[in-house]
């Protein structure tokens, strides 16, 4: 059995929903009113009996863990791992089950952490680093939220630490703890004179550190390098101490370090995270989706930093981000402009911030002389892919508008350039209106034969011997709807020796809620049958509405051989039709 299903069998939906909504009973399922769209009739139904969750008005459902996810915003993996720790399953970084191994690098981490803040702590060793935060302006409180920390000038100190604790060599090479020198063969602690940094996930767990010098040499920061269960493109700086504010404020300020996060956190401003100074990725930008719709980037205002914020700011859109930028001058970062302004100015400039599309325009305008042939090409050129990604036509006219206004150009010229660029995505927009047309036409039959689909998909769902069925008697082909089809061809291809079925995409696992909750035909050989016979009746029936199609024109162009042909094939056809329509009635019978 998967560790998935491990989990989801000791876990109820029903009490675990009950938690957040207040369910009531209705026949075989509970109702209440859903957590995910604004309801007012009880539209949300939980089924004990499927383990699964559905709402009527928004059409979101799933297991227990889809639920979690859309409630809590968390990926699958961070669900599953709280669901885990509910029944006592851990899970790795992998979405596994953590072996030995992992459950010990975390519980070495923390111990790690512990270590190093006590020594900041401590009145003697940590002395020096405590004045060093202090006339940065870093608070008690503060250190203890962040649980930072100090490593004392020393080749060894940690290492004899961690060896009089029981934790072997090999593990604190693994978790980057300690350099080995290969040419020596002698080992070395990697953070000496360093304040420390946990960088915490949102369990609460060390998953690495940062180490700053606390004077000028260089380099400035280190980091623990990638380990098993370390990934820098993965986490976000803060997120664990920031993420209920994030959630509250509905708005994320990204900002580029440690010092950065820390300092706007304790003058008040919370809903922040460090990027971890490498390039943001996908990950990073779906976990901040997933708990705010506006994200603003604040990263440092040199000219590595105007790079940095077009590369974040485009992974951020990708996945869908709402992103703005704020800009300030004079001071190099966050930490130095709250620290000198203090928050009220910096909210301002938050608050400011410039939506990305507003930012990059006065950027390239700066950069290029639009009153000039060569510098508007140039200018064209880089600025309007990125306003094709616009969807809202209407925004799309007021920047050309605005464009025109500042080059002096006749706005139609600025239209029609547009219109180049964009001819080939409006050939696509209309290829698709034109199917949307002629599937209206057909709404009857296809209505009838959607349900007849699904209603064959509740049977495939349901029981491995009606999917043996259905496999044998029908081609994959058979469902017309997008969604249904993938699902069969993923139950075609599941492996029911590991356990029952389940999918991790979003689409899907709401479509199969709803079809196991809604559907009412009795799940048995008899009606399964019946299904099958009627979509094959359906099937019949448009081939027969063709034939007859095509059997009008030959009358009409007077070719009586394919007259005679098509005329015989349609007689057979409606045999053929009221044979199904009979073994039907013996079925009912
Ligand atoms: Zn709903």
């Amino acid at each position: 059995m998967s560790i998935s299903q491990r989990i989801k069998e000791k876990i109820d939906i029903v009490d675990f929903i009950s938690s957040y909504v207040k369910l009531t009973r209705s026949g075989k399922n509970y109702i209440g009113l859903c957590p995910f769209h604004n309801d007012h009739n009880p539209s949300f139904t939980v089924s004990p009996e499927k383990q699964l969750f559905y709402c009527f008005g928004c059409k979101e459902g799933g297991d227990v863990i889809k639920f979690l996810m859309k409630i809590e915003h968390l990926s699958y993996r961070e669900a599953l791992a709280q669901l885990g720790r509910r029944v006592g399953i851990e899970i790795d970084e992998t979405g596994g089950e953590s072996t030995g191994g992992i459950r010990e690098f975390y519980k070495v981490n923390d111990l790690v952490t512990k270590y190093f803040y006590l020594i900041l702590m401590e009145p003697q060793y940590g002395k020096t680093a405590r004045e060093y935060l202090a006339r940065r302006g870093i608070k008690k409180e503060t250190i203890d939220t962040f649980r930072l920390g100090y490593a004392i000038a020393s080749w060894n100190a940690l290492q004899k630490f961690l060896e009089r604790k029981g934790v072997s060599l090999e593990i604190q090479e693994i978790l980057g703890l300690i350099i080995n020198d290969k040419e020596t063969g002698k080992t070395y602690d990697r953070f000496r004179d360093r304040i420390i940094f946990p960088i915490i996930d949102i369990t609460g767990h060390t998953l690495g550190f940062g180490g700053r010098v606390l004077d000028d040499s260089l380099p400035k920061y280190i980091n623990t390098p990638e380990t098993p269960i370390f990934r820098k493109g993965q986490i976000l700086y803060g997120l664990y101490q920031t993420r209920d504010e994030i959630m509250k404020k509905d708005q994320a300020i990204i900002v580029e370090g440690y010092m950065d996060c820390i300092s706007l956190y304790q003058a008040g401003i919370k809903n922040v995270v460090a990027s971890m100074g490498t390039a943001f990725t996908r990950e990073q930008g779906l976990a901040l989706k997933r708990i705010a719709k506006d994200i603003v980037i604040a990263f440092d205002t040199d000219t590595a930093g105007d790079l940095a914020v077009i590369r974040g700011a485009n992974v951020l859109r990708e996945v869908g981000c709402n992103v703005r930028i704020a800009r300030w001058s004079v001071f190099k970062d966050p930490d130095e402009f709250v620290r000198n302004q203090g928050p009220i100015v910096f909210l301002d400039i938050i608050n400011r911030a410039k939506p990305f599309l507003d930012y990059m325009l006065d950027l390239l305008i700066n950069r290029y002389d639009i009153s000039t042939l060569e510098g508007r090409v140039q200018f064209f050129q880089e600025f309007f892919p990125l306003l094709r990604t616009e969807p809202r036509i209407s925004v799309q006219r007021a920047y050309l508008d605005k464009i025109a206004t500042i080059g002096k150009i006749p706005p139609e010229i600025l239209y029609r350039e547009f219109d180049v660029f964009y001819v080939s995505r409006k050939k696509e927009f209309e290829v698709t209106s034109i199917s949307a047309l002629s599937w209206m036409q057909r709404e009857d039959i296809d209505t009838l034969r959607e349900r007849l689909e699904r209603q064959l998909l509740f049977f495939a769902l349901n029981d491995i011997k009606f999917l043996n069925i259905i496999k044998q008697l029908l081609q994959p082909d058979i469902f017309t709807i997008k969604e249904y089809r993938e699902i069969y061809e993923r139950l075609l291809q599941w492996d029911f020796d590991s356990g029952g079925f389940e999918t991790e995409d979003d689409r899907l696992s709401s479509i199969i809620a709803q079809i196991n909750i809604s559907e009412q035909i009795e799940l048995s050989e008899n009606t399964l049958y019946e299904t099958i016979n009627r979509l094959n009746g359906i099937i019949l029936q448009k081939k027969k509405e063709e034939l007859i199609k095509e059997l009008e024109l030959a009358e009409k162009s007077g070719d009586v051989e394919r007259t005679k042909e098509l005329a015989s094939k349609i007689q057979e056809l409606t045999k053929e039709i009221f044979s199904i329509g009979e073994r039907r009635m013996s079925v009912n019978g």
